[in-house]
């Protein structure tokens, strides 16, 4: 593999080494690109470093099928990635993909769930993803571990969960193998497109490419507009709580409790219109627990070990955008909330797109004229 580091002009530059930018990038270098990664330090707020870990299908684009059909393929793709990734690091992303459970607390809560599946069933050009509503037995069947309390469950088969972190690793880990030039302390301040090139420039100086992604997260709402896009996100934490680790009980991953397979117990994740702050809310994080403890009453005996917020990557409508910049061809924007259950269709298909230098009709549904429509109306 050619040893593209520190090049001066790289075919590429990703702005942001969160997991969109780092799956874009080994995407982009396994096209033979010599890509350049800009990232700000160790401190920055990351989502990438910050989440729930599932792979998760079911519930999935409600209002917007194309988002099911993309998180279907994501799901379907993720054991490539995954025989990928330990092949060429050796890092074991612990890839799980069993079927998820959403589990219910009383009748009107099931009721609820099924309602909102019907109605992504049944949406004009719905894409439906398998699933099943189990009652309180037979979701004990599969879950022993449940309380009296569970009235009942959906089951969806392509549901899973990874070792997010370990993947975060395995892709920069990747991105050194294939000689990506990753700096890290070197946020982009400005960008300026010139010559159909861009000039990217922070406090560190400056690099120039022909093609540039913003992978930025929530850096994009400010980097954008320099490139004539605009970012349309939205506030949005989420809080997780962790447990001492405790021997396995737990087979399958529920979407508010799981176990990793280091064996601690995650339960999350909420999600609060807050931008703001990320002090740690107790009364909400002390919800979280107690629904946790009636659905599994045997976590009441382990104690928290770690307890944190993030900021989400939240789009207006939470599915995807993949754009290029109309008045400056080269540049390109990814944002997505679901980047962990994403993760191969960033690093195969949108790199792909971003090689190629166009996105494809299938994937340009994700543009954010679907916002312009509503905002004429
Ligand atoms: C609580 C929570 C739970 C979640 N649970 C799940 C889940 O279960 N499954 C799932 O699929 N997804 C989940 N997600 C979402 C997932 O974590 C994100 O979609 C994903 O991490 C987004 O990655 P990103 O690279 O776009 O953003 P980030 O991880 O935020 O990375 C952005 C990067 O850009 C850098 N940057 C920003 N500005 C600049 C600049 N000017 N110059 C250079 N670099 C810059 C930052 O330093 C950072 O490294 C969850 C998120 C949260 C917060």
């Amino acid at each position: 593999m050619a040893d593209n580091r520190k090049h001066a002009e790289p075919d590429t530059v990703v702005v942001g080494g969160g997991l969109m930018g780092a799956c874009l990038a080994w995407g982009l270098a396994r096209q033979g690109l010599r890509v350049c990664v800009l990232d700000e330090g160790d401190i920055a707020l990351r989502a990438s470093r910050a989440n729930f870990a599932l792979v998760w299908v079911q519930g999935k684009g409600l209002g917007f099928p194309a988002y099911t059909a993309w998180t279907k393929a994501a799901a379907a793709a993720w054991p490539r990635l995954d025989a990928e990734l330990k092949a060429e690091t050796g890092i074991d992303v612990s890839l799980d993909q069993p079927g998820g459970f959403t589990l219910c607390l009383s009748d009107r809560e099931l009721q609820a769930n099924v309602d909102m599946l019907r109605q992504l069933h049944t949406q004009p050009g719905a894409v439906a993803h398998p699933y099943e509503v189990l009652d309180h037995e037979q979701t004990k069947a599969l879950l022993p571990a449940i309380g009296p309390e569970v009235s009942g469950s959906i089951y969806c088969p392509l549901d899973g969960h990874v070792n997010s972190l370990r993947l975060f690793r395995a892709l920069h880990v990747a991105l050194e193998i294939r000689g990506v030039d990753y700096r890290a302390d070197h946020a982009v301040e400005t960008i300026e497109p010139r010559d159909k090139s861009f000039v990217l420039k922070g406090a560190w100086g400056e690099v120039r490419a022909p093609r540039i992604v913003l992978a930025a997260g929530l850096g994009n709402a400010r980097l954008a507009p320099m490139v004539d896009m605009v970012a349309p996100l939205k506030s949005s934490r989420g809080q997780i709580v962790v447990t001492e680790k405790a021997a396995p009980f737990l087979r399958y991953p529920v979407v508010t409790v799981r176990q990793t397979d280091e064996g601690g117990i995650m339960i999350g994740a909420s999600e609060e219109a807050n931008g703001a702050s990320l002090t740690i809310d107790h009364g909400i994080s002390s919800v979280m627990a107690d629904r946790a403890i009636r659905m599994f009453p045997q976590l009441a005996e382990l104690n928290v070990v770690r307890t944190w917020s993030a900021f989400r990557v939240m789009t207006l409508d939470g599915s995807p955008v993949y754009e290029q910049s109309r008045t400056y061809p080269g540049a390109f924007m990814a944002m997505a909330h679901s980047g962990v259950t994403l993760a191969p269709q960033h690093a195969y298909d949108l790199a792909e797109a971003v090689t190629a230098g166009t996105i494809p009709e299938g994937m340009a549904v994700f543009s954010t004229r679907r916002f312009h429509v509503p905002a004429c109306v």
